[in-house]
């Protein structure tokens, strides 16, 4: 799976990307993540990436044409990517959830993420994408923090990024369904009286098993 992420702050991913899972799944190539300068694809000596609304208003708009330039040459320079999709994060968009991140990790080999920033997005850019996505009922200040959810949420459902000790199947939201989780504990064994199901402490898989699905409920 290829991310590329085209933003005006490149270097927000830096300390992300190079820690952990996402790490780990690019050194074991299983994704490659390219973070794009919108900036880099403007045309003026000064690299400007949005202007004011036309009709008035507050703040600026991301302008259309730096963003339909990098799209076009991210799809250009690697069309072996044959099942894209170009995403405008965008908090009026369809929501992202496990399902969603589910589909993209089986379907597709390559998601271009856009990360708007100010008022948003020039409504032409919405022509240039295959979809909107919202990482939730709230405004942000730019896309790149959905840029990291989506890229984590979609490399974790990746075949052999997590280890088989940390199963996605075991996991709340597994199957892309409810939120379904058991009590989990580490030690100590007793915090303040606060003890440790001992079932837990006996080593007997069956019944570990058994009490966790008996214990499993919707959040
Ligand atoms: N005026 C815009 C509106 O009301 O929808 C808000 C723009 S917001 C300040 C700037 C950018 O942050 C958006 O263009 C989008 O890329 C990103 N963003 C903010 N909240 C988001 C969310 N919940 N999900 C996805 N992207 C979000």
């Amino acid at each position: 799976m290829q991310f590329d992420i085209i933003t005006i702050f490149p270097e927000i991913f830096n300390s992300y990307f190079n820690e952990s899972i996402l790490k780990i799944a690019q050194e074991k190539k299983k994704i490659e993540i390219k973070v794009h300068n919108l900036r880099d694809y403007t045309l003026d000596k000064h690299k400007n990436t949005d202007d004011t609304p036309y009709g008035g208003g507050p703040g600026m708009i991301m302008q259309v044409e730096p963003i339909d330039r990098a799209i076009r040459w991210i799809t250009k320079n690697s069309k072996d990517k044959k099942n894209t999709k170009v995403i405008a994060l965008d908090p009026g968009g369809k929501m992202f959830t496990q399902k969603v991140a589910t589909k993209y990790a089986q379907d597709l080999d390559r998601i271009i993420l856009l990360c708007g920033r100010y008022e948003g997005f020039d409504a032409r850019v919405y022509k240039l994408v295959d979809e909107r996505l919202s990482i939730g009922e709230y405004v942000l200040s730019g896309g790149e923090l959905p840029a990291m959810v989506v890229t984590e949420a979609v490399t974790r459902l990746l075949p052999g990024v997590l280890g088989h000790e940390h199963s996605t199947l075991e996991e709340s939201y597994s199957m892309g369904l409810d939120y379904i989780e058991y009590p989990q504990y580490t030690r100590p064994e007793d915090y303040k009286g606060d003890k440790v199901p001992k079932i837990l402490l006996s080593g007997d898989h069956g019944k570990i098993k058994e009490w966790r699905q008996k214990h499993r409920k919707k959040g």
